[in-house]
C-alpha cells in the first residue's frame, strides 16, 4: 500500500455480546494493540457504545458504530442520529453494510443520505461496497461496484469525501469462510481506486484507504496486506476473538518484515 495512506484495521461486532463480555474483549484489544502500524477501530453494538467509550478513553483505538439514520433527530422510533453517535464518543460508523442492503432493504440512495448525515456530524463514514455472488459469476461485479460507489459519494464536496474509508466486502465472502484470494481483492480495490480518481481527481484517490472485508482472519490477512491497494480489514467474526483479531491487527508484510 502507499506510505501515504495510514492502515486501518476495524472490528464489526454485529449484534452479539452483552456489556459484559463488551468490557471484557475490548479492555484485551485495548491492552493488546500496543504501537502498531495500523490504526484500530471497533464498531459495537449501540447498547455497548458508552461503556466501549470510557474503556477506549486515553487509547489509540476508536470507537465506532454500525448504522445511523439519516434524520438528525425525529420521530423515527428505534433510529438512532449521526449526532447522537457522534456524542457517544464514536469516530466511526459502517455505512451501506451488506447485511443492511440486503436484509433491511437500504438502497443506494438510503445509503447515500446516510454517508451525508455522517459526514455533517463529523464521523467518518466506512462505506462498504460488493457484489453477490450471482452478480460475480454473471460478470456484473464492476457495475455492482461503480453503482453502488458512484451513488453512495455522488454531490459530496471533495474535502468531505476525503473523510470517507471505502470497504470492499464482497457478499460472498462475508461470514461464509471464502475469502477472496488476494489477487481479486486487489482487483476489485484498484478498480475502486480508479473510481474515486474519476470522481474527485487523482489526490483524492491516491488518498482513499480502501479495506477489504470477507472472512479475514489470522492466516490470510499478511497476503491480504501484501497487496497494494489493499489498506486494511473490515473484520466480523474474528473481531470477536481477542486472540485472533490482535494478530490482525499485528499484521506482517514484506515490507514491513524489510523494516524490522
Ligand atoms: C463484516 O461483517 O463486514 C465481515 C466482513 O464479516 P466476516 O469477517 O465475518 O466475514
Amino acid at each position: 500500500m502507499s506510505p501515504k495512506r495510514i492502515p486501518f484495521i476495524a472490528g464489526n461486532w454485529k449484534m452479539h455480546l452483552g456489556l459484559a463480555d463488551a468490557a471484557k474483549l475490548a479492555r484485551e484489544i485495548k491492552d493488546g494493540v500496543g504501537a502498531g502500524d495500523a490504526e484500530v477501530a471497533l464498531c459495537v453494538p449501540y447498547t455497548a457504545l458508552i461503556v466501549v467509550a470510557e474503556i477506549l478513553k486515553g487509547s489509540p483505538v476508536r470507537l465506532g458504530a454500525q448504522n445511523l439514520h439519516w434524520e438528525p433527530q425525529g420521530a423515527f422510533t428505534g433510529e438512532i442520529a449521526a449526532g447522537q453517535l457522534a456524542d457517544a464518543g464514536c469516530r466511526y460508523v459502517i455505512v451501506g453494510h451488506s447485511e443492511r442492503r440486503r436484509l433491511f432493504g437500504e438502497t443506494n440512495a438510503i445509503v447515500h443520505k446516510k454517508l451525508g448525515a455522517a459526514l455533517g456530524a463529523g464521523l467518518s463514514p466506512i462505506l462498504c461496497v460488493g457484489e453477490t455472488l450471482e452478480e460475480r459469476e454473471s460478470q456484473k461485479t464492476w457495475g455492482v461496484l461503480a453503482e453502488q460507489f458512484r451513488a453512495a459519494i455522488s454531490g459530496l464536496p471533495p474535502v468531505e469525501a476525503a473523510k470517507i474509508t471505502a470497504a470492499y466486502e464482497p457478499v460472498w465472502a462475508i461470514g461464509t469462510g471464502k475469502t477472496a484470494s488476494p489477487g481479486q481483492a486487489e482487483e476489485a480495490h484498484a478498480f475502486i481506486r480508479k473510481l474515486a480518481s474519476q470522481a474527485h481527481g487523482d489526490g483524492f484517490a491516491a488518498g482513499l484507504r480502501i479495506l477489504y472485508g470477507g472472512s479475514v482472519k489470522a492466516e490470510n490477512i499478511d497476503a491480504l496486506m501484501a497487496q497494494p491497494d489493499v489498506d486494511g480489514a473490515l473484520v466480523g467474526g474474528e473481531s470477536l476473538k481477542p486472540i485472533s483479531f490482535l494478530r490482525i491487527i499485528h499484521y506482517t508484510t514484506p515490507a514491513a518484515a524489510a523494516r524490522n
